[in-house]
Order: C-alpha cells, then sequence, then structure tokens
C-alpha cells in the first residue's frame, strides 16, 4: 500500500492509499488525513480501469492527412521533440515568440507537472496563458472584500451550528465536505442549508433549499442582509472595529427587500426571510461557496455579496463561523523553480484561456492587438470540449497554419485534431507535490507504477523541449523530486522527506489568522462593504460600488427564453473520466433537465429526444423533467464528450459563449441563453 493523493481539479485532493501488485492497481482507498478522512469519491476508487485503460496513448504520433482525420504514424520520442521545437523556432523567427502559446489546464493539479509549462513560456518569451477558465472570477468576488484567499479551517464545519452551501454541489464534486457536514448534524442538530438554481445531491439531504434563479445569488444575499440589519442581528461593534463602508451598505440596503430580491430569484419572499433569519440567529454558521454561481459574467458582484453576510453579522469571530471558497494563499508557495517566475520578462502578453476559441481564430481583440497564435503545447487540457464556444475552439485547432501538439494520456477531442500527439503518464507514474483549494494539507505524491509505453512526465517533455530550444533555467535541470523538494523548502516547508515521513503538512493557520480577527487581506485589515473593483481588474466599468443584483448575463429572451446551467456531473471530473466503462454506465446519456410546467408547455415528457440551442450552435440529447428548479431554467449536467450527443454540433460547451465576464475576464459557464425544443 502507498501513501500518494488524488492529482484531479478537485478541492477535495484526497489522501489515496494505492495497492499495486505486478505492476498493477490492484485497490485504491482513501488514506488517513484529518480532512479528506479516508473517503474518496467513487470515480476514483475505480482509478485502475483508467489507469490501465486499453486506450492509454502508448507512443509518440504524428498526423499522417488532413487535421481531425484519424490517420497517425509512430515515431520516436526524439523526433517528436526535434518537430515540436522546429515548429515553435519557426514560428517564432516569423511571427515574433508571442505567436508560439504553451496552454495547460487542470489536468493535474501537481506543482511540478502542472506548472512546469509556464517556465518555459516565460523563459522563451511565448505568450502566457491568463488562468480564467475555473477561479478568475472567483477570484476577484472573493478579494474585493475579504483580500486574501483563504478562510476559516474546513474542519470547522463539524462544530457549526448551519452550514450554507452556496453554489456548490459537495455531494458529488467534494465529498469530503459532506464528512464534515454529517458530523455537525449528528453531534450538533446543525442545519444545511442549500442555495442552488437545482436539486442537488447536496440540495435534496438539505433541510432547506432555496432554488434560485441563476445568477440571481446577489439579490439574494442583499435581502438577507436587508432583514440582518432591519432585524438587529447586525454586530455594530465588529463592524466598527473590522469593516469599511457600513454605513453606505446599510442606506443602500433599505430597499433590498425580500419582496425585491423575490421578483429577481423567483423565491418566495417567506423563504428568504426564515433563511435570514435562521443565519441572523445563528452566531456558528459557515457559509461554504462553491464556484457554481460565479460562473456567471455577474459572478464576481454575488460571491462579493455572500462574503458580507458573515461580516454584518460578525459570524467570522466564532468557530465554525464565517465562510470559505478557496485556500490558496495559505499554502506561501514559492514557485520561482516550477513556474520559472525569476525569467518573466515584462510586457509579454497573456490570452485569455476561456477565449481560446477567439485566439485562434484570430479574433484581434482576443489577441491583445498581437500577432495570431500559430503554434502551441498543450498538457493536462482538453479545450475543444472544456473551453466555452468551443465549436470556434474546434475550427481553431483544425487550421492547417495553427500548429498543435497535445500530450495526452488519452485521444482526446483536442489530441485528435492534433499535428503531434505524445503519450503522457498519469500521476501514478510521476512524482509531484499538491496543495489543496479546499483544504489545508501539503501532500507528496509518488511514482508508483511505471509508465506503460513510452508516456513521459510533463516535467520531461519540458525538459527535453527546453534543452532543442536553449531554454535555459535551473527548474529544466532538476528531477521532479528535486523540483518539489526545492519547492517545499523555499517556501518554508521543510522538503520532500520531511512531507513524506509526516504524510501531509498542515497549513492551516492559526485561528486569529484564519478568522481574519488580526485583520483582513487589504493595508488596512478591514472588510470592504464597497470593494475597489477596478484593481482587481481591467473590466469593471459599470460593477456596482455596493452589494447588488447586477443584471449582467446572457438574458433570456423570445427567442431564447431558457436560462440553462451546465453544472458537473457525478461520475466525471471535466472531462476526465469521461470514457471510463463504470463512470459511463452510471452516468447514463447526455440528460437535459426540465421543470415539468415547461415539459407540458413544450409537449416534452421524461426520455424524449430534445434539442437545445442558441446563436453558437445546437445539442441533442434527453429530457428528464424535474422538480427543484424553476420553470425557464434548464440544467445539463456535464462535461459528455461531443459523440454522446446524438447529432448536433458537439458537446454542450457548444452553446456557452466566451464572452469575459468582469472584472478580470473569466468563463461563465452558467450563464446561457437557450431555446429547447422536441427533436
Ligand atoms: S476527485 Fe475529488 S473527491 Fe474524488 S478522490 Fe479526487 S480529490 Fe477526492
Amino acid at each position: 500500500m502507498v501513501r500518494t493523493v488524488c492529482p484531479h481539479d478537485c478541492p477535495s485532493a484526497c489522501s489515496l492509499d494505492v495497492q499495486v501488485a505486478d505492476g498493477r492497481v490492484v485497490s485504491v482507498r482513501g488514506g488517513d488525513n484529518p480532512y479528506t478522512a479516508g473517503v474518496i469519491c467513487a470515480k476514483v476508487s475505480r482509478y485502475g480501469e483508467r489507469v490501465h485503460h486499453p486506450d492509454r496513448i502508448l507512443h509518440p504520433l504524428e498526423r499522417v492527412g488532413p487535421k481531425g482525420g484519424a490517420a497517425w504514424r509512430r515515431i520516436s520520442w526524439d523526433a517528436a521533440l526535434d518537430r515540436l521545437a522546429a515548429a515553435f523556432s519557426e514560428t517564432a523567427d516569423r511571427w515574433g515568440a508571442e505567436a508560439v502559446w504553451p496552454y495547460n489546464s487542470g489536468g493535474t493539479m501537481g506543482l511540478v507537472q502542472r506548472d512546469g509549462i509556464h517556465r518555459l513560456t516565460h523563459v522563451m518569451g511565448y505568450s502566457r496563458r491568463k488562468r480564467t477558465i475555473c477561479t478568475a472570477v472567483a477570484i476577484a468576488g472573493w478579494s474585493a472584500g475579504v483580500g486574501r484567499i483563504a478562510g476559516p479551517d474546513p474542519r470547522e464545519m463539524a462544530l457549526s451550528d448551519l452550514i450554507v452551501v452556496w453554489g456548490g454541489n459537495p455531494v458529488s464534486t467534494q465529498v469530503n465536505a459532506m464528512t464534515h457536514i454529517s458530523r455537525a448534524r449528528k453531534t450538533r442538530g446543525a442545519k444545511l442549508v442549500v442555495i442552488d438554481p437545482y436539486r442537488t445531491g447536496t440540495a435534496a439531504a438539505a433541510d432547506l433549499h432555496l432554488a434560485l434563479r441563476p445568477g440571481t445569488d446577489g439579490a439574494l444575499a442583499c435581502a438577507v442582509l436587508h432583514v440582518l440589519f432591519r432585524d438587529g442581528h447586525a454586530d455594530r461593534a465588529y463592524l466598527a472595529a473590522q469593516a469599511e463602508d457600513t454605513a453606505a451598505l446599510e442606506a443602500h440596503l433599505a430597499s433590498r427587500t425580500p419582496e425585491w430580491a423575490a421578483a429577481i430569484t423567483g423565491l418566495e419572499p417567506a423563504a428568504i426571510e426564515a433563511f435570514a433569519a435562521l443565519y441572523g440567529r445563528t452566531p456558528r454558521s459557515y457559509i461554504r461557496c462553491g464556484f457554481g454561481f460565479t460562473r456567471s459574467r455577474n459572478g464576481a458582484v454575488n460571491l462579493h455579496a455572500v462574503t458580507c453576510l458573515p461580516t454584518v453579522t460578525g459570524a467570522w469571530q466564532h468557530e465554525g463561523g464565517g465562510a470559505l471558497w478557496q485556500h490558496a494563499a495559505i499554502f506561501n508557495w514559492d514557485k520561482t523553480l516550477t513556474e520559472g517566475l525569476d525569467a518573466r520578462a515584462p510586457g509579454v502578453r497573456e490570452l485569455d484561456m476561456s477565449r481560446i476559441g477567439a485566439v485562434l481564430t484570430d479574433d484581434p481583440d482576443a489577441l491583445l492587438g498581437g500577432p495570431p497564435v500559430r503554434a502551441m503545447l498543450i498538457q493536462s487540457a482538453n479545450p475543444a470540449v472544456s473551453a466555452p464556444d468551443s465549436a470556434r475552439v474546434r475550427a481553431g485547432l483544425t487550421r492547417p497554419d495553427v500548429f498543435v501538439a497535445v500530450h495526452e494520456q488519452f485521444m482526446t477531442e483536442t489530441a485528435a485534431l492534433a499535428d503531434l500527439v505524445l503519450p503522457a503518464t498519469t500521476f501514478l507514474e510521476h512524482d509531484d507535490i499538491y496543495g489543496a483549494g479546499g483544504h489545508s494539507h501539503i501532500q507528496a505524491g509518488p511514482a508508483i507504477l511505471e509508465p506503460p509505453g513510452e508516456c513521459r512526465s510533463n516535467h520531461a517533455l519540458l525538459s527535453g523541449l527546453a534543452a532543442r530550444l536553449g531554454a535555459d533555467h535551473a527548474g529544466f535541470r532538476l528531477t521532479a523530486r528535486d523540483l518539489a523538494d526545492a519547492t517545499l523548502a523555499r517556501s518554508g516547508w521543510g522538503g520532500l522527506d520531511r512531507l513524506e515521513a509526516e504524510g501531509w503538512i498542515d497549513a492551516q493557520p492559526d485561528f486569529a489568522e484564519s478568522h481574519f480577527l488580526t485583520g483582513f487581506g487589504h493595508p488596512d485589515g478591514r472588510f470592504r462593504f464597497a470593494p475597489d473593483w477596478a484593481a482587481l481588474g481591467p473590466r469593471a466599468a459599470g460593477m456596482p460600488a455596493l452589494p447588488d443584483h447586477w443584471p449582467e448575463a446572457e438574458p433570456a429572451d423570445a427567442e431564447h427564453p431558457f436560462r440553462m446551467i451546465a453544472p458537473p456531473a457525478r461520475q466525471f471530473l471535466n472531462a476526465t473520466f469521461t470514457n471510463v466503462p463504470e463512470s459511463l454506465r452510471r452516468e447514463g446519456r447526455p440528460t437535459c433537465l426540465i421543470h415539468p410546467a415547461d415539459g407540458v408547455r413544450l409537449g416534452i415528457g421524461t426520455g424524449d429526444a430534445v434539442e437545445v440551442g442558441n446563436a453558437r450552435g445546437r445539442v441533442r440529447l434527453h429530457a428528464r423533467l424535474a422538480e427543484g428548479q424553476q420553470p425557464g431554467v434548464v440544467v445539463v449536467e456535464s462535461l459528455w464528450p461531443s459523440a454522446a450527443f446524438a447529432g448536433g454540433d458537439g458537446g454542450i460547451n457548444t452553446l456557452i459563449g466566451s464572452a469575459p465576464a468582469a472584472p478580470n475576464d473569466g468563463a461563465a459557464f452558467h450563464d446561457t441563453a437557450v431555446w429547447v425544443r422536441a427533436a
């Protein structure tokens, strides 16, 4: 049994105990860790199916014939790296270094294997990848008031009397959070409130589910704040000591009544009153903010409004109280070696990864006035499926004048469009270290299997490519283990030996710092009700000065009367696990959840084939009538491969626009207007 950690783009970063025999995974179980506590999700417990899948890419492949065709020939790693280096050099010679765009995403979350591509980018002066697809909106929304990406220890949820899961579905996407929530419910009789546009697995288990319209969380938060002030639940002493702009906030909220919010959210005023009263009278109230409600063009405003709740009641002061979105700041990572930050030259453009379709189709706005992108290396990412406006992404990747190399474990839809496909290791076949988005532990993930075929790690590929390009940096000369060791040491966490000996390092700051008793993350230590949005990104124009409903969204209209959200399916993780037989069997098929009233009106019943579309395209899938969401809202859990949709123009992200969110770009996966009709 070997201790490792789940590498996937999931806040849980579960500790894993993996049993291996004769070079094969025998079992994957939850490891001993104070947060993950021996629990893992079903999809990773079946990891053997994925790592030993017969469709693993085992050798470098070069395209034969036109892009998108299925003809490949096997080549050596040396030949593949020579070709990749030549493509990058020729592109840089002709168009300038910024015409090369190394691209990655969260296919692996280890610092060594995920982030090394930035080192190559910086050393060579290639276009940078602006990291917008997952967290940019939420980082802005959380930073606006709190000022630091951190918060109270999520284990404290077990000590709460009220847990509010706002815009997340931990039953499917962060299973360990439910361990701590369940403890609070069992031992303290704590209440669980879920705020989500549809009845998720978490909502179904809650004491109260507020199924608001997508993108109206700011209105709900404002109405709750209104009640908190109105009914004497505001902690005046705490506000005087810890927050700015309280008087302006209170005056502004006078008109943000539950009736006002009801008209926007679609909730009953009485439900808003009941939630506000429960929240106001419960000092130990912990809001676990998910990513879901931030994936709207107004998502930053909505998250900021939610962070105002524990500030007005002073819940931050109490054990089991406060709020948490992410924990990134507590690890204090020194990424000089992993990302090559010391080679980062000023003035190099940073292209929005969520707009890869616009970038590759030469949109001057997306290119920031610079040269076109003509060569890419894509690692740990499948943008043909997972990026917004995915028909345009595929159009860009298919261009004959754009050279694309994809380093992958499987022939994904992105890899299938590439010129060169390079076989990649899984986390069990390379060394790395991991922080966590949803808890405070640093963990090590050692290589415990021999790579199959000729699979190489991200780090090995990058080091080989760097040598050919003459890209010199200490990070390329170290082994993955040495990089991990040095990064731990530079970040103040000892080294890899200590980490492996102790099993984990808990980076949670002490209670006072975690609860911002020593100050929030702004220079004066005070929470901001009136944020400086312009300091958080270039798209702050029009953002409201105080928490509010900001109707910045892709609006429903007569032609597109439904608002669609595309949350994660339980058995998939973004585009990963969509080729694992048991995950596919459990998910069934792409399904559109439709309110029964809409079903009657459209003549659609459960099991019927439907089309969902807008100006960007259409997809075909099957309907399921579902209570627990409002009329006018449709839900398509994802990310299914395009081929799973029987006809249509691709996967669900075909319908999702790539217009950036405020104030600092970002993908708005739950902010889409569509039509729905029987197929
Ligand atoms: S995907 Fe998430 S919940 Fe599942 S094992 Fe990995 S970290 Fe844990």
